[in-house]
């Protein structure tokens, strides 16, 4: 069987000259370490202020859940984040108050084809931050989404390393020899799954959306693999990124790519 990801991932490379080993590598990838932290989480149901996978959001009194632009249906919830709880050493990745991520999966009226939701900005998403008082929290206790998704709620982090793919390391000046170049291509960096900041797990190119305000390449928050947390597949297993402008910080996005 052919091996489609390898494909796309893989360089056109002479047969390597020496064995590579992590002890060879690990200075010069040292300036390019983040800590990434992967969600703890619980299948159970959390209150609106919690973060979460799916479930109920934190909406305003007198706010209606927000719905796709074009089918006009509430929007699955595929992420709340409060600021609150994430681990104090990653800071504030996007300000105070709630990461919300919506995304519409109407497969009646084919909203992610039909709005191009695998490119940022799309009719069909909604990302935004949100930062509501709890006592102007809205109180509901049925989601209106068809089909909504069983909520996972998030209970703590795992912390961890993350390192960026080749590609990125090129793009940021770090050209590696060829035999580097397959031994990096072999460990599992940036690592999949869902995630809090580290580096994008790109399936095809290195992709940051441009901010529609300044131009400027917006930065990474948070990573939705494939049927990790939200039982959804992007395309063939493709992965999506959550970014924000790291000036404007009301622009969001999510956008996805597959193989
Ligand atoms: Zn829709
Ligand atoms: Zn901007």
């Amino acid at each position: 069987m052919v091996n489609i990801f390898g494909l796309f991932k893989k360089k056109e490379v002479r047969q390597p000259q020496e064995e590579v080993s992590w002890e060879d590598i690990k200075d010069i990838l040292a300036p390019y370490k983040r800590t990434v932290w992967f969600p703890k989480v619980e299948d159970q149901k959390s209150d609106e202020m919690a973060s979460k996978f799916s479930g109920i959001p934190a909406l305003a009194k007198g706010e209606s859940w927000p719905c796709c632009s074009h089918c006009d249906e509430p929007m699955q919830l595929f992420l709340q984040l409060n600021s609150k709880d994430l681990p104090e050493s990653a800071g504030k990745p996007f300000g105070d108050g709630f990461l919300q991520v919506f995304y519409c999966t109407n497969w009646d009226q084919e909203c992610e084809i039909e709005c191009e939701a695998y490119f940022p900005f799309s009719k069909s998403t909604l990302v935004r931050v949100v930062n509501y008082q709890p006592e102007s929290v809205l109180s509901l206790d049925v989601s209106p989404v068809k089909d909504a998704f069983p909520e996972k709620s998030i209970t703590g982090w795992e912390e961890q390393s993350d390192y960026p793919n080749w590609e990125e390391l090129e793009e940021l000046g770090l050209t590696l020899s060829d035999s580097q170049y397959e031994f990096w291509s072999e460990q599992e960096y940036p690592r999949n799954r869902d995630k809090l900041l580290g580096w994008p797990h790109w399936v095809q190119g290195v992709e940051y959306p441009d901010c529609p305000d300044c131009g400027n390449s917006m930065k990474f928050i948070f990573q939705i693999d494939s049927e990790d947390n939200i039982p959804y597949m992007f395309g063939d297993v493709g992965c999506a990124h959550i970014t924000q402008c790291a000036e404007h910080k009301d622009k969001l996005a999510i956008a996805w790519a597959c193989c």
